[in-house]
């Protein structure tokens, strides 16, 4: 089904129309006229939250897990509708992996089951260590994953025990609206609580602003580039930082060059390079470069000359700021490799994933983190190289790394220099969060403040019980 963004609108609006009177923004505090979660400011939206949070707390371990499963239900049920509408509201990325990323989160986000207890038994008794809610947590979604991360999210941030109240990217604001209003419908017929997850329909910088501030959200977490993190942890508050990335691949001499090639094309071209974990730029060691550059051709990346990389960066890599520093133009950001290719003034067989071409390292494509399907590749002089050059081109984010290799040792060195929060050897980038790989999947993973890939237990807090001298039994 297509959905241009008159009928998102209108769909918006029908909900809108719907839900009743809602609370103007910076006007009163009650929450009386919202519904399903829609509101228009911060403050309505965290009082109604906190209200949701206050009867949540009063329902038991199976209606919380009744609640993560009607939004499991929702979002694979609807992927292929709602994934539309992101991708004709974001118009970045590819329709395909908007409705897997949708479905995936629907069925992979951790949910009660993640959420941990421990025991102390001895001499003086027991003491039992649980994981409680925080209350109301405020949290901020990129464009590149507006309903998804809001569905991961909520699936762990609920099982917590907490409501949640999301200023999504402004570009994303419809279909981030139109689900939240479809969770708290189906949480509304099936459990009778409204709110738990509530979503601010017209989003702006005032509104993020005024929900870091708000003195009922306990807890703040944001997905995003390096100005939300920053303003997060300005904010005052805890902050969970989801922050940006550039990942460096590495690939030595002694690695599967057809798996490394697969690997790249697979992660590379996922959503047209959308992915915070995707590869963004390659250092292959001087001895097997050629090899590679072949190696990639054979799986069915194309390659660009000098020239066509040169016409492609022109327009695709815009100066911005008062340092006239590097930026990826949004023209360009998460669009089909066919686009990029037209740009760089060729045209490549349908169905082409992914560009690639040869670049020195301080290439534009290797230094900024540029989201979009063409993949630069640095000649390193040998393996060591190739680490130095992943280290600093990451830039210190520690957010993802990847090496292609069978030599143990060359492994553990880039793990050891990078000090990413995910490194991954020999497999597509995805296989880190549990997709073709061990572990588990989130869309919030937090490199900056060091919780890693949020499960339900970053957004509990921990608390102690102790029974002295009785109860054990042993
Ligand atoms: P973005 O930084 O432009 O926006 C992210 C969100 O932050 C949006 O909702 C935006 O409105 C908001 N925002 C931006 N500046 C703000 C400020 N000063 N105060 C309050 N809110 C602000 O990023 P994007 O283009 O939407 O998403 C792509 C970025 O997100 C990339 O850098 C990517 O690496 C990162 N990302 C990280 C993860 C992760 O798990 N670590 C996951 C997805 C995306």
């Amino acid at each position: 089904m297509q959905f241009d963004e008159n009928t998102i609108r209108s769909v918006v609006a029908q909900v809108l129309a719907e839900v009743g009177p809602l609370p103007k923004a910076n006007g009163s505090s009650s929450h009386a006229g919202g519904q399903y979660g829609v509101f228009y400011d911060a403050d309505s939206a965290v009082n109604a939250a906190r209200t949701a949070f206050e009867q949540f707390r009063a329902q038991s371990m199976a209606t919380r897990k009744q609640v993560i499963d009607i939004i499991r239900r929702v979002s694979i049920e609807n992927c292929e509708e709602l994934g539309m509408m992101e991708m004709n509201e974001t118009k970045i990325g590819r329709p395909e992996h908007k409705i897997e990323k949708l479905r995936t989160l629907g069925e992979l986000s951790p949910g009660t089951e993640f959420l941990e207890t421990k025991c102390y038994s001895g001499d003086h008794g027991l003491a039992i260590i649980e994981r409680a809610p925080f209350g109301v947590i405020g949290a901020i979604t990129p464009v590149t994953h507006s309903l998804p991360t809001i569905t991961g999210n909520a699936v762990s941030m609920l099982a917590g025990g907490n409501t949640v109240v999301v200023n999504p990217h402004p570009s994303g604001k419809l279909v981030a609206t139109e689900g939240v209003r479809r969770f708290n419908e189906a949480i509304v017929r099936e459990i009778g609580i409204d709110n738990l997850i509530c979503v601010i329909a017209e989003p702006t910088l005032e509104t993020a602003e005024a929900l870091f501030k708000h003195r009922q959200v306990a807890l703040i977490c944001v997905t995003g580039g390096p100005a939300v993190g920053r303003a997060a942890l300005n904010s005052g508050k805890r902050a969970i930082v989801a922050g940006p990335g550039n990942p460096p691949v590495v690939v030595d001499e002694t690695a599967d060059l057809d798996n490394a090639a697969r690997c790249i094309i697979q992660g590379g071209s996922y959503d047209n390079n959308l992915l915070c974990i995707a590869e963004k730029e390659v250092f292959v060691v001087d001895s097997v470069f050629d090899a590679m550059m072949a190696a990639m051709r054979r799986a069915g990346a194309v390659q660009l000359d000098a020239d066509q990389i040169s016409k492609l960066t022109s327009k695709a890599i815009v100066k911005v700021g008062d340092d006239q520093h590097d930026a990826a133009c949004k023209d360009f950001i998460g669009r089909d490799a066919s686009v990029l290719a037209q740009a760089a003034g060729v045209s490549v067989p349908e169905g082409t994933e992914l560009l690639f071409g040869e670049t020195d390292e301080h290439h534009p494509f290797v230094t900024v983190e540029q989201m979009m399907p063409f993949i630069p590749f640095v000649r390193a002089r040998d393996v060591d190289h190739a680490i130095e050059l992943a280290k600093f081109y990451e830039h210190g984010f520690r957010h993802t790394a990847i090496i292609h290799s069978r030599n143990v040792h060359n492994m553990t060195k880039m793990g050891r220099e990078l000090d990413t929060t995910l490194y991954v050897k020999n497999g597509p980038c995805m296989a880190s969060l549990g997709l073709g790989g061990e572990g588990y999947l989130s869309f919030s993973i937090a490199g900056p403040t060091g919780e890693g890939v949020t499960t339900p237990n970053t957004f509990t807090r921990e608390r102690r019980c102790s029974m002295i001298d009785e109860l054990r039994v042993v």
